[in-house]
């Protein structure tokens, strides 16, 4: 019995009996390499006082770590209280990729809320990609990141135009990086994008990575300068305002005293924070590995990341690897009407029935020059998002609760966003640096009317089924 969320009616007087992860989850291709880090606790025992204690060792945890502890200096006093194993929730389990949302839903952004609002959140993904790249190039990451073309690929007519009038409406926006966006239409798109039956196609710069390898490279960082106490297998139950002062940080191994606390648990964060129940809801997403004997021989190199978008609309995302496998993942379309499969669920342990054989054939059915390969599925999985009632994370300081503050909701698209997200949150905490004050698109910031109006039920306009793994949250 998959466990889920508290809804409305139970969530507001017990916010902890649901909403954390499960054992036993399927393990995704990222995951096959084990790190001797994985399981980690710093010491025998939880700390009894730490300055900062931030829920969740996934991306968005471990980076605010990462940037705490550069913002703090020699000896700051920060644990990381983490469920299960470090890099197991979505981190662990995503498609591994970076790719920025140029066009796509900020339309929807820009009728919210003006085209600066809409342009901030694109000019905030590129940001991202840029800085990470540089990190992980100074730092000597080895995680297979690779800076690449990604294409957008539809071959439904009536999805073609209406990409194009999007695309032409944001160029004529004018907005800078749409110089970086090619879109081709006519009867020769299938020949540029090499997938069957395309009818318009659009490429844009985008990156693909390992994110188990890079989240490893800094805890061990982290763990090695001792400037962070991990503590793994320690689920936070709840965390109450202490009356010396603080908050007393409650897990089945005792308690941690703490001055600030940071919700870095995602899809999960309504089992702490109850008031997120509606804005943050825990849904499924599968994803897989996809091999050929002969890689190299018979299968064409494919050397972009795609979002492939068939006659019926279903969307799936695909990442090449040099070792010749793929990555593709998504389907969203074909499982969104089996609820009880996918929405509000935390069940991580099986995969969604609806689409388990989706990617069989996946590559000979979809690419030109694949038919007679052997391309077949060698790993699949299925993994955790949190998706946001208007699409958008939630970051900052959580309404009405001083030194509590929350990154999360990242919608099924965390990767290129969190770097930088965690960045500012961390100067946040650190500086008090107001939310005006960061990059972060304004969009971003958690308030109390984005928590009513998911409360409340209010309609967001626009269309959330579209990005890669973000179907609609809405029933
Ligand atoms: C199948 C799949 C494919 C995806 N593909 C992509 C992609 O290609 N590109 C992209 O941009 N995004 C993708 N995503 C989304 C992306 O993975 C997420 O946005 C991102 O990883 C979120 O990072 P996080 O640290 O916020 O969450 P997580 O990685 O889920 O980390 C949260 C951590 O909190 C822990 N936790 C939860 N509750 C508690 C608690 N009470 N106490 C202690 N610890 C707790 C969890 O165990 C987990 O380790 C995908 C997601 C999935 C599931």
């Amino acid at each position: 019995m998959p466990i889920s969320c508290p809804d409305e009616t139970t969530a507001s007087n017990d916010s902890s009996a649901t909403c954390f992860p499960v054992q036993n989850a399927t393990e995704s291709f990222w995951q096959t390499q084990q790190h001797p880090l994985s399981d980690h606790r710093s010491t025998p025992e939880l700390p009894a006082h730490s300055d900062i204690v931030i829920v969740g060792a996934g991306y968005a945890g471990v980076s605010t770590a990462y940037h705490l502890s550069r913002d703090l200096g020699e000896a700051p006093s920060i644990t990381i209280l983490e469920a299960r194993a470090v890099c197991s929730g979505a981190t662990g389990r995503n498609g591994g990729h970076l790719r920025p949302d140029f066009y796509g839903h900020i339309p929807t952004y820009i009728e919210r809320a003006g085209p600066r609002a809409g342009a901030e959140i694109a000019e905030f993904e590129i940001a991202n990609l840029r800085a990470l790249k540089r990190f992980i190039e100074r730092e000597n990451i080895n995680c297979d990141f690779t800076l690449t073309r990604s294409i957008d690929v539809w071959c439904n007519e009536e999805a073609a135009r209406k990409a194009k009038g999007i695309y032409d409406s944001m160029v004529a926006h004018d907005f800078n990086y749409m110089d970086d966006v090619v879109f081709y239409t006519g009867s020769e798109v299938d020949g540029i994008c090499g997938v069957k039956g395309a009818v318009a196609c659009a490429s844009f710069t985008a990156g693909t990575m390992w994110p188990f390898k890079f989240i490893m490279h800094l805890v061990e960082k982290l763990v090695k300068s001792k400037q962070v106490n991990l503590q793994t297998h320690t689920p936070v139950l709840s965390v109450n305002p202490d009356r010396a002062g603080g908050f007393l940080v409650e897990t089945p191994r005792g308690q941690v005293h703490a001055n600030k606390v940071i919700y870095a648990n995602n899809a999960y964060v309504a089992g702490v924070l109850p008031e997120y129940r509606r804005n943050i809801v825990p849904c499924k997403g599968i994803c897989c590995r996809i091999t050929t004997a002969d890689a190299k021989e018979s299968s064409p190199l494919l050397n972009n990341s795609y979002i492939n978008r068939t006659d019926d609309n279903t969307l799936s995302y695909l990442v090449p690897r040099a070792d010749g496998s793929i990555i593709v993942g998504g389907a969203a379309a074909k499982f969104q009407p089996f609820r009880e499969q996918w929405y509000n669920n935390v069940d991580d342990s099986c995969l969604i029935d609806a689409v388990k054989y989706y990617y069989d054939g996946y590559m000979q059915r979809t690419y030109r020059g694949w038919e007679g390969t052997d391309a077949r599925i060698d790993k699949i999985w299925t993994g955790v998002m949190g998706y946001s009632y208007d699409s958008n994370p939630h970051i900052g300081q959580v309404p009405a609760k001083e030194n509590e503050f929350i990154l999360a909701g990242f919608n099924g698209h965390g990767m290129p966003v969190i770097w930088l997200a965690a960045k500012e949150l961390a100067d946040m905490v650190t500086q008090a640096k107001p939310f005006e004050a960061t990059s972060l698109p304004k969009l971003f910031k958690t308030s109390q009317a984005r928590i009513d109006r998911a409360i409340m039920g209010q309609e967001e306009e626009g269309d959330i089924l579209g990005n890669g793994n973000r179907p609609s949250t809405k029933p």
